[in-house]
């Protein structure tokens, strides 16, 4: 990224040999991201995930105005896709939200349920869960909406880097850089070919027309560069974080009483455990976590002031007590072993802490 941070700081869309280098950098870096994807689509740069996934709803659904109306979202999508299908709404589209089982699966027959008897427009399951790690049959669910000739859009912003892109995953495929080591603030909407869409930014001619506005050169470059690596790397990567994330899950069980582990422990991301700590509130641990210096999530949405469960596992059926005593942990190439049985000792005293104290 550093020369066109630097020295070769053009604009992509200059006609001087300082902007055609740039230019040339951004070809590359789309050639790379359509190699790894699908040389079968088209792929526009975005400013991340979020933009990808709006832009892939709201776009196909504005092109498909007038002839069909349905969206349908698994209940678990990402709020980029959420609040994309709540926004058009006003336009007359009437949102389907199909819940997962219990195991955080979204079923091809409950999609293809939800499709039956309507005009739809969009569907949208994610490769895999940011919440619960819990990878999707989207082979499936694609081969599902194929049949009935519908659209199908797959959020890969958290596989991408931790699981290849099988042919003819679906019409419209989602990625963010920062989510396989890449910089934040770029991402990319795939789409196959011949795919309808409604253009994003008016303007310029960048990204065919139909997102105008000057190229993050850098941050495009380095998108396709962490891209490469990551799917290069992935396969010693997956099995290294794995490792480590299992030994942090057994150790975490076993010091615990009543903690298990959400969502299918079969079918997930390498990267994921999301616990139930059901004596506590995952919050209360997640602060203590932060001051023993261990960086950890909860899927909970704070709004004024209030924190409630997370939707995800709420669509699972897990009990709003339950949800909201889940702790996410994440794990990446360059934690080690040692690091992960420190996190657990520390989420272990911090557990049972809260729980000697009482919930709030
Ligand atoms: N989709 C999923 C599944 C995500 O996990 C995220 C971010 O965490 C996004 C979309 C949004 O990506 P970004 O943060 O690049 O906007």
């Amino acid at each position: 990224m550093m020369p066109y941070l630097t020295t070769s700081y053009g604009n992509a869309d200059s006609r001087y040999a300082l902007g055609r280098s740039a230019a040339s950098a951004v070809l590359s870096a789309r050639d790379e991201v359509r190699s790894v994807i699908g040389a079968g689509g088209n792929v526009y740069f975005t400013s991340c995930g979020s933009e990808a996934n709006s832009w892939a709803l709201k776009g196909v659904c504005a092109a498909n105005f007038g002839k069909k109306n349905t969206i349908v979202l698994s209940a678990i999508e990402h709020p980029s896709l959420l609040r994309a299908a709540e926004d058009m709404a006003v336009f007359g589209f009437e949102t389907v939200l199909v819940n997962p089982d219990s195991s955080g699966i979204v079923r091809p027959q409950f999609i293809q349920k939800a499709i039956e008897g309507r005009q739809v427009a969009f569907v949208g399951v994610m490769r895999a869960n940011n919440e619960t790690g819990v990878i999707q049959p989207a082979e499936e669910i694609h081969k599902v909406c194929r049949d009935a000739g519908v659209f199908y859009f797959c959020d890969c912003v958290q596989a991408a880097g931790a699981m290849p892109f099988p042919a003819d995953l679906a019409e419209g495929i989602s990625i963010s850089a920062h989510k396989f080591y890449g910089p934040k603030g770029v991402g990319a909407l795939w789409l196959k070919k011949g795919a309808r869409i409604q253009r994003l930014v008016s303007g310029g001619q960048q990204e065919s027309g139909l997102r105008g506005g000057t190229s993050n050169v850098a941050g495009i470059v380095g998108m396709g560069c962490a891209l490469k690596a990551a799917c290069r790397d992935m396969p010693a990567n997956n099995q290294k974080i794995a490792a480590v994330r299992n030994a942090f899950v057994k150790k975490v069980l076993g010091g615990v009483s009543g903690a298990f582990l959400v969502g299918d422990d079969k079918n997930r991301l390498p990267s994921n455990a999301n616990i139930a700590f059901p004596s506590c509130r995952g919050e209360q641990i997640m602060i203590k976590l932060d001051m023993r210096g261990v960086a950890v999530s909860t899927g909970s949405a704070c709004s004024s002031g209030a924190s409630k469960p997370s939707k995800v596992l709420l669509a699972m059926g897990l009990e709003e007590s339950v949800a909201a005593s889940c702790v996410r942990f994440s794990f990446g190439a360059e934690n080690t072993e040692e690091e992960a049985l420190f996190a657990a000792e520390e989420v272990i005293s911090a557990a049972r802490e809260v729980a000697a104290e009482g919930r709030i």
